[in-house]
Formats: C-alpha cells, structure tokens, sequence
C-alpha cells in the first residue's frame, strides 16, 4: 500500500481497493486530478522559489525542493508500505545527508485542512524519519489564495500518529479482502476515476442513490422500511411512502410522489409529464421572433469565467449548419474588451430571451453588468430575459435519469460532442494548458466544446417545445 491508496481510502474504501487492484481499463482519465497535479506543481514551484528537483538525488545536494520521491517500507514487521510525499522541504537539523534534513509538505486546493492533508503528512513522516535519521516534528499544508502563498505547520503528535496507524492497518485489511460496497454518499463519485464502473453496477442492482434526490441518508432511512431497491420504491404506494418519510415534515407527501415517479422513470426508461401548465407555450411565445443559447467556460478556482459562448437562432428548428455561434474569448487582459462584445451581442436584439442551463451564464452576466455600473433597472431588465432551462426542465419531465445535467440530459436525448469524452472539467484542462504553452489548439478545443455545449441546450429546448403537448 502507498500515500495515494491511504488518501483514495480517506474517501471511498471502495476507491482504495480499485486503485490497487481493479482492472485499469475500467478507470477513465480523470482532468480534476490532471489539474490538481499541474496547480500543485505550481504552487511548490513558486514556494521553493522554482529550487524544485526531483528524487533522491536532490536530498543529497541538499535542494530546497524535492518531488517525485519514493520511500518503501515496513510498518509492524510485515506489512510492506510506499510513501510518496508530494514533496520535501528542506529545514535545519541533521539527517544522514549532512547539517539538514526534510519535512513533509503537501498541498491544499480549498480552504479547509482535511483528515486527508493530516493523515499524508504523518504517514510520510513515519518513513521518512527512518530513512532520513531524523526525527520530524511537524509537516506543512502549502496553498494560495488570491495570488498569495499560505503555509500552514502541522503539529505530527502521538495521537494523529497513532489514529494513522489505526487507519493504515484497516486499509491493508480492505486490500487483502474482497471489494467493498459502492459509497452510500454517491456526491464522491461525481469526480472519481470508477465512476463508470461504479454506475453501472449500481444500476444493475437497482441502488436507491441512483433516484434523484435520494442521498445517502434517505436511502438508509427507505431501507429501513423495507424499500431496498429502485424496483421496490418504483411500485410503492406514494400515500404510504408519505407516511414513513416524516422528516420532510410538510413536504412528506410531494417527495413520495417525486421519488416514486422518479424511480418509475428510471426503472421503466420512460419519461414522465409533470405539469401541463402554459409554461412550454409561455416559452414558445417568448421565442418566436429569435433568441440565444448562452453558455460559459469557468475556471471557479480562479472565479473566472474564460469563454462566453453565443448561438443565435432566428427560428426554431433551423438547420445547425446555418446557425451563427459567436465565441468571446475572456482573457485576464482584455476583460474591457469582452464586456463590451457581450452587451453589443446581447442589445443587438433587445427583446431577444437568452436560454441557459443552470445557473451560473444569469449570475456571470449579472455580475458584468454591475461591473459596466448599469442602473438597477437596467439590471433588472437584462436578468428577466434569462430563461433557465434547467429549472424548466426539472418543473415540467421526470425523466428516466440519474440527474439532470446538461451532458446526462443531451445524451440522452441523443445529442453528441464532436469531441469524446469532453466535460467542463476537461476544458478547463484545456484552458490551463493553453496559459502554460499558449498554443492556440487548446483555444480551439475549448471553443469548440462550448459551441457543443449550447447546440446541446438548444436541442434540449426542443424537446420541450415538441413535447409541449405530452400528457401522462
Ligand atoms: S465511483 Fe464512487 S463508489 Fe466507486 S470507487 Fe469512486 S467514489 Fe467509490
């Protein structure tokens, strides 16, 4: 066992166990961990003032920072253990390499210091001590916060020492034995390498964190009553299911019904009407002399949107060849500039609604136009054009899905992305790659994903308006 299987452990016994002996071709490439590794470099970079090298050779000559070294080990006699510290910094003492010795450091992406920063740091420290001659007091949490490098020391005591032994002894016996249960709190499993893998077997045995809704709490709280599967819950009796699900208080009955047709859904592959109000026609109304689709690229770490996306349609259903997509680069230096593009876009057809999904495009451009000082009214009026259709879709179909994001939902309805297995998080990647080569193919993948992306929306938008009409 390793530094990283302790920390995929931390999270998902499960994860720890595919790490060390899943079948590699069930695990996808992750861009949240390939981002991490490139913000983590950069981060120790600016730390040790770029004086960062790599393996055991930078310990004896004694350099400020060393990565991408390896210690084995044995923790009690014979379980054989790996540590891979993120990376090393050099401090006064007296190891085997002369008048110095190291410590532990690792970093951190948010705010908080978690279990799993605490928990590297001491297991790091267990082998390094023997291996260095040297004993380590403390480790430190690197991170960076509006451009400023934050150090955190962290006291290694007897009693974080002993909880890690504790945990190591678990993990050993987690990998010798068979794989554990898929996670109760799925919410892991949106940034995991075995999601895939994961998901299907959890369909397959019909998991109650599969419905929309149902997180791990509830789903304990619906086995408890005998409801085990989705097959279970999707033939429940909704007045009955009411009864038993009495911390929702008031709101007991409206979620039986919403999980029970969600379950039917799921398990029957078929979508479900829920209202049959005017809000599709509204919709239609609204739209029928032209609208946009509007899509953003973020960086949330950076709480910077880099790529606003513009599809113009004059009418629906127009051929998507014949459709004009307008990109609007944001690059740090030209903030002023893509402003003003977006409000000559967006006031070139002033009545013209503007369709997103999900939240974030109403709240970006909101922000843009307190920052161009607009009035309230002025506001006020802009943010009325924006129509979410997320929130629209949610308020109108149950659909037979896991959740009900832009690519679970497009897929589904048969949209495809020229490029393969694309994310947000993967255009980010993108985006990272092009601020360190500047080569301009990364710009071209980005753009090209959000210009799938609002295509996706808008065939999203359709749906809604072909099946206005839809009773169940
Ligand atoms: S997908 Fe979820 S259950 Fe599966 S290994 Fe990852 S975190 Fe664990």
């Amino acid at each position: 066992m390793n530094s990283l299987h302790l920390k995929s452990f931390i999270r998902c016994k499960r994860k720890a166990w595919l790490d060390f002996k899943g079948k590699k071709s069930y695990e996808v490439w992750s861009p949240h961990k390939a981002i991490d590794k490139i913000n983590q470099f950069q981060i120790f970079s600016e730390f040790c003032n770029s004086h960062i090298y790599t393996g055991l050779k930078a310990c004896e000559n004694g350099y400020q920072g060393v990565i991408g070294f390896k210690i084995k080990g044995n923790l009690f006699q014979d379980i054989n253990a790996e540590i891979r510290p993120q990376l090393l910094v050099k401090t006064k003492g007296k190891s085997i390499w002369g008048q110095y010795k190291y410590l532990p450091a690792v970093y951190k992406l948010g705010h908080k210091t978690t279990k799993e920063h605490l928990f590297d740091l001491a297991f790091s420290s267990m082998l390094l001590e023997s291996f260095q001659e040297s004993k380590i007091e403390k480790g430190l949490v690197i991170s960076s916060f509006s451009k400023k490098i934050n150090l955190e020391e962290i006291y290694l005591n007897k009693k974080l020492r002993k909880k890690v032994l504790n945990v190591l002894l678990s993990l050993n016996e987690c990998l010798e034995g068979f794989m554990p249960e898929i996670t109760q709190d799925r919410k892991k499993c949106t940034i995991c390498t075995w999601q895939k893998f994961c998901d299907k077997e959890a369909k397959e045995n019909g998991y109650l964190t599969d419905i929309d809704g149902i997180g791990s709490k509830t789903a304990s709280a619906l086995i408890k009553n005998g409801i085990s599967d989705t097959q279970t819950l999707a033939s429940y009796n909704e007045k009955q299911l009411g009864e038993k699900l009495s911390k929702f208080n008031d709101k007991k009955y409206e979620k039986a019904t919403a999980f029970v047709k969600q379950a039917q859904a799921y398990t029957s592959g078929e979508p479900y009407r829920i209202s049959n109000k005017n809000d599709t026609k509204d919709l239609l109304e609204k739209t029928s002399s032209g609208f946009y689709i509007f899509d953003i690229e973020s960086n949330p770490d950076d709480k910077h949107d880099f790529l606003y996306g513009f599809l113009k349609i004059n009418h629906w259903f127009t051929k998507k060849e014949n459709l004009i997509y307008e990109p609007i680069l944001n690059l740090k230096n030209n903030k002023e500039e893509s402003y003003r593009k977006i409000v000559e876009i967006l006031f070139s057809q002033k009545e013209w609604p503007v369709l997103h999904y999900g939240e974030t495009e109403k709240i970006a451009i909101i922000n843009i136009a307190k920052n161009l000082n607009f009035s309230f009214e002025e506001i006020d009026a802009l943010a009325s054009r924006f129509i979410d259709l997320h929130t629209f879709m949610r308020k109108s179909w149950i659909l037979p899905l896991k959740n009900y994001g832009l690519k679970t939902v497009s897929n589904w309805l048969g949209f495809e992305w020229m490029q393969k297995n694309v994310s947000g998080s993967k255009a980010l990647y993108w985006w990272i790659q092009y601020q360190i080569t500047e080569n301009e193919i990364f710009l071209k993948k980005i753009i090209q994903y959000n210009k799938d992306d609002c295509l996706a929306t808008l065939q999203i938008a359709e749906y809604l308006i072909k099946n206005q009409s839809k009773k169940n």
